[in-house]
């Protein structure tokens, strides 16, 4: 069975040290994620790509208690089966906010400012039966 990225470009995959594709603007050095071609800090029009730190702090979370619309939602979607999980903003030191899943999904083992690592987990499986990967944020133990 094959691993394949949710989306191109959004991760460093296959790799042992999975990090996030970002972009950096060259005028101001302000950090975006996803990759993009401008820059909304300072509206320069010149980026280069770069891959963003592989570790965080949570700035702030919430549970996904039911299946988000799908699509865009790729995951499992169906009522019956689908299990919650945590969602959050993971501040990357010096770069940016990402939005991200995360693995854990208890309340009680969440905190703000705890540090996370990225992670890559499995999210669906397509129809030629290779297993779906997506980016996640994992508590460091
Ligand atoms: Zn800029």
């Amino acid at each position: 069975m094959a691993q394949v990225p949710v989306a191109e470009g959004v991760f460093t995959w296959p790799s042992d040290a999975p990090a996030l594709i970002g972009s950096r603007c060259v005028a101001c050095g302000n950090h975006m994620f996803p990759v993009q071609s401008g820059c909304p800090k300072c509206s320069g029009d010149s980026t280069e790509t770069v891959t963003l730190g592989r570790r965080g702090t949570l700035w702030t979370w919430t549970i996904q208690g039911f299946p988000p619309k799908a699509p865009p939602y790729a995951g499992d979607a169906d009522p019956k089966t689908f299990r919650a999980f945590g969602v959050g903003y993971v501040e990357l030191p010096g770069e940016v906010k990402v939005e991200a899943r995360l693995t854990e999904s208890d309340p009680e083992k969440l905190k703000i400012g705890m540090e996370m690592e990225l992670v890559i987990v499995p999210l669906s499986t397509d129809e030629n039966g290779d297993e779906v990967v997506t980016f996640a944020f994992a508590p460091v133990a």
